[in-house]
């Protein structure tokens, strides 16, 4: 049964606010920290699992609260460990995440900041589906810890980067911030965190000075304009803008950037695609009159920061049915280009799709479980 939405989302609350309801209910103080171990340090989510509450307050957090904010609707595991989550939420709008295991740093949770999205991209699935639902914090987080049970242990890292354009939904990315880098949450380094984005300045601007350490993975694809335009047509197309915003956020923030680029056969693979790339990732040229620039140029200790070029991951892009206009390129450009890259001393790394053999482009599953499709 999916839940009654009118109750609030348990995995909502700040450790302020579920003191405040639990005092409201009789509770001793301590209560608050008690349940809030078990949800965020611990990540269980059923009240019914916190053994050491009294059973009336475990029932009586599931009567008041909704606890479960995701059903489970699909599970895909693919040859390389990787798992995918679809999930509704109590409105029936889906939701999906990856589980990947196995990277030399340990294990990666990518989640979903709203339900669909409204930006449109050409190539995205979930471009496809709309706006369907901004997702809570506790909507969020319930992605991580939910992948973590199915997991058997602690994931490493979290990764913004599902279904949805994280800078539309700051409200709640920041509290999932907060509870997952306060000291009664897990405690986490925002270095953990890493949010990606297609690039929108106003709210990049926002992110580098209020969530200080959080890594930053800006979705480029495309360094013109006019291609920026047509294939991301919400997003800031000037690549030169997108430059003084990534200086701005590497010295006032602090946080790693890098740059995700996905190989689209003929469309953005050619040695020119390549040069351009080389020259937006050392963030060249900019203009030092440019407001952003000059703050940025003017923080403390800028020179705690090298002025290295940004590191550039690589992939061949993902075909999904929906835009069969795109297609990857084919594996040797892929290398070509990654080597004109590192001979232009860029830092390069060529990923590899995980769990191709499942619906793991992004909005793929969340398409199926949107219509009902059977997965
Ligand atoms: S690529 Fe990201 S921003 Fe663009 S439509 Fe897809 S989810 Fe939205």
């Amino acid at each position: 049964m999916v839940e009654n939405t009118v109750r609030p989302i348990l995995l909502d609350l700040t450790l302020e606010q579920l003191g405040a309801a639990l005092k409201q209910a009789g509770q001793p103080a301590y209560r608050a920290k008690q349940v809030y171990h078990w949800l965020h340090r611990r990540g269980v989510i059923d009240p019914a699992a916190m053994t050491d509450l009294p059973a009336a307050l475990r029932t009586a957090l599931a009567e008041q609260f909704t606890t479960w904010p995701l059903l489970l609707k699909a599970t895909q595991v693919s040859r390389d460990g990787s798992v995918k989550f679809g999930w509704l939420t109590p409105a029936g709008a889906p939701v999906e995440a990856v589980l990947m295991p196995g990277f030399n740093y340990g294990s990666a949770v990518c989640v979903s900041s709203q339900s669909g999205c409204s930006l449109g991209c050409g190539f995205c699935q979930t471009g496809r589906l709309g706006l369907r639902e901004q997702l809570s914090a506790g909507m969020i987080l319930a992605q991580l810890y939910l992948a973590e049970a199915h997991h058997g242990a602690a994931v490493d890292r979290l990764v913004l980067m599902g279904m949805g354009e994280p800078l539309l939904n700051l409200g709640a990315v920041r509290r999932v911030v907060e509870m997952l880098t306060a000291a009664e949450g897990r405690d986490w380094s925002p270095r953990r965190i890493t949010v990606s984005t297609v690039g929108l300045v106003k709210p990049l601007v926002t992110l580098a000075r209020e969530f200080p350490r959080v890594n930053l993975a800006l979705s480029l694809h495309f360094t013109t304009a006019e291609k920026r335009q047509r294939h991301m047509p919400r997003a800031e197309a000037d690549p030169e803008r997108l430059a003084e915003v990534l200086h701005f956020y590497r010295l006032i923030n602090g946080g790693k950037i890098t740059l995700e680029y996905a190989l689209m056969d003929g469309l953005n693979d050619r040695e020119r695609d390549a040069r351009r790339l080389a020259r937006f990732a050392r963030l060249a040229g900019l203009d030092e009159e440019n407001e952003l620039v000059r703050e940025a140029n003017e923080a403390p200790e800028p020179a705690r920061l090298q002025p290295l070029p940004l590191h550039v991951n690589l992939i061949a892009y993902n075909p999904v049915p929906a835009a069969r206009e795109y297609q990857p390129s084919p594996e040797s450009r892929v290398n070509e280009f990654a080597t004109l890259l590192k001979d232009s001393g860029i830092p390069v790394t060529v990923r590899h799709s995980r769990g191709t053999d499942i619906s793991a482009a992004c909005g793929q599953l969340g398409t199926e479980l949107g219509n009902g499709e059977a997965v």
